[in-house]
């Protein structure tokens, strides 16, 4: 085995080819001689979910901020999501959105949604990365361990298994290795292998079932809106359903609920499941569509934050980010967007450090910072059941109590609900829901 100086950005490993993997080895590419993305399952060269991503078979929307730094990252991808059946609109205008025992005013907002599903939206992706000159991706290639300088202050590279049956053993060296291997990252046991601690983890125990279907789509399914999301009013209800416009004129639909109150995957089930919800938008459309899939599931027991800026050891030339470090309540539609924030933080640190020497006390300092607003938001939302588990974050009670308020607000105030739509977009800070232009709206009431 040859390994590069720790001191050069000749060769970056990334773990994980789904999407915070695939951010990383994009802003990787401009600070390292090469990439190479390490990705465990066999990767095709079509739009499909794998084996280590099931998710990908659900419901995913782009937050306005995720987008953005996509669109950053990856200049003429919206041409290709477009030109692929992608659907973008003006959020404010496009949603038909029913929360807290009311339909939000639909306004004109500014905040462009992107409609289109995980894995075309992925595969796209994959293949800007892919024709980076400095980018390899190896696919059906697992990764075993970390492998370290004889003190193990230093990762030097991995260990990995390659091959479809694993069959081969391999180690590959590199100056900095970036594990974006999912929730499921095996980082916390890797590092007590070489004498680390493993990471405390936070974790809010929610209990939510996804079960999600693909119908066609006929241009008048669907009037006067072109996305519906009915959620519901907590602790009294706890389902909720979205219907999103995709590709190939479909529909997919995701219906869900908290603590074990699981949509059902029997057809007529499922279907009376949707029919149960407070309004009929969905179950008007999906009742006389074609189902064009299965009732695919997914089982959420918590969101799981992963402490890795409170650690005061940690080897030189490892970060781990993603997923990896926090995964969240996945009906809020945060994942992919706190992928692409942090993934912004490492482009900023590695521009600012000469050497990579002490940059990962930098970037999980900074990542934290990234990841407390989405984490809380999500938190105090999920804390409204007094079924959630966890680590209570400070002062929720009296903000949800407030946000409630700000939810009904956002029935008739078209000021109030653009300022709730960039908070929930990560595109303006939580505390601009307390400016007093806003409060004043909040508690007014009535209408605009
Ligand atoms: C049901 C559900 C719905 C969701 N909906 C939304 C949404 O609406 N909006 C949103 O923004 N986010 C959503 N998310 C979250 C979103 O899917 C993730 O945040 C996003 O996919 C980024 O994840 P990731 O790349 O960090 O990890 P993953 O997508 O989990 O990918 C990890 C990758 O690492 C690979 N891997 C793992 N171990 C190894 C190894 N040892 N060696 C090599 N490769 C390895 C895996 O095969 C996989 O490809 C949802 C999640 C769930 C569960």
């Amino acid at each position: 085995m040859t390994l590069d100086s720790p001191k050069q950005r000749i060769h970056a490993i990334v773990i994980g080819c789904s999407l915070a993997g695939l951010f990383t080895a994009r802003v990787l590419s401009d600070h390292f001689e090469r990439v190479t993305i390490l990705e465990r399952d066999p990767v095709g060269d079509h739009p499909e979910s794998r084996r280590g991503q099931p998710q990908t078979r659900h419901l995913h929307g782009l937050l306005a901020q995720g987008f953005r730094i996509i669109n950053d990252l990856f200049p003429d991808l919206e041409d290709a999501l477009v030109k692929g059946g992608a659907i973008i609109s003006d959020m404010g205008e496009a949603i038909r959105w029913y929360h807290f025992d009311g339909y939000k005013k639909q306004f004109t907002s500014g905040l462009h949604a992107v409609s289109v599903s995980r894995i075309f939206l992925e595969w796209n992706i994959r293949n800007y990365v892919a024709r980076l000159p400095n980018v390899a991706i190896q696919s059906a290639c697992a990764v075993r361990g970390l492998v370290t300088n004889n003190d193990r202050t230093q990762v030097l590279g991995v260990h990995a298994v390659t091959g479809n049956d694993g069959e081969k053993e391999t180690t590959i060296g590199a100056n900095i290795v970036v594990d974006a291997a999912g929730r499921g990252s095996s980082a916390g046991k890797w590092l007590e292998s070489v004498g680390f601690d493993r990471p405390q983890e936070d974790e809010v125990k929610v209990g939510v079932g996804y079960a999600t279907r693909l119908y066609r789509r006929r241009p008048n399914d669907l009037v006067g809106a072109r996305l519906v999301m009915i959620s519901p009013t907590p602790p009294r209800q706890k389902h909720m359903s979205f219907l999103f416009p995709v590709e190939h004129d479909r529909w997919i639909v995701s219906a869900g609920g908290w603590f074990g109150d699981h949509p059902p995957t029997e057809e007529s089930a499922y279907l009376e499941f949707i029919r149960r919800l407070p309004v009929s938008d969905i179950y008007d459309v999906v009742s006389r569509a074609e189902p064009l899939s299965d009732v695919f599931t997914y089982k959420f027991s918590s969101s799981l934050r992963r402490r890795y800026e409170k650690l005061t050891r940690f080897p030189e030339g490892y970060l781990v980010l993603g997923d990896a470090i926090a995964s969240f309540n996945p009906i809020y539609g945060q994942g992919m967007t706190s992928a692409a924030m942090q993934v912004q933080v490492l482009d900023s640190v590695l521009h600012q450090e000469p050497n990579l020497t002490g940059l990962w006390q930098k970037f999980f300092q900074r990542i934290a910072k990234v990841v407390d607003i989405p984490w809380q938001m999500a938190a105090c939302e999920d804390f409204r059941y007094p079924e959630a588990v966890g680590k209570k974050p400070a002062l929720t009670d009296l903000t949800n109590a407030y946000l409630a308020k700000v939810h009904r607000a956002t029935h008739h105030d078209p000021v109030v609900y653009s300022q709730f739509l960039k908070v929930m977009n990560l595109m303006a800070p939580p505390s601009s829901l307390m400016h007093p232009k806003i409060v004043w709206r909040v508690l007014r009431g009535g209408s605009d």
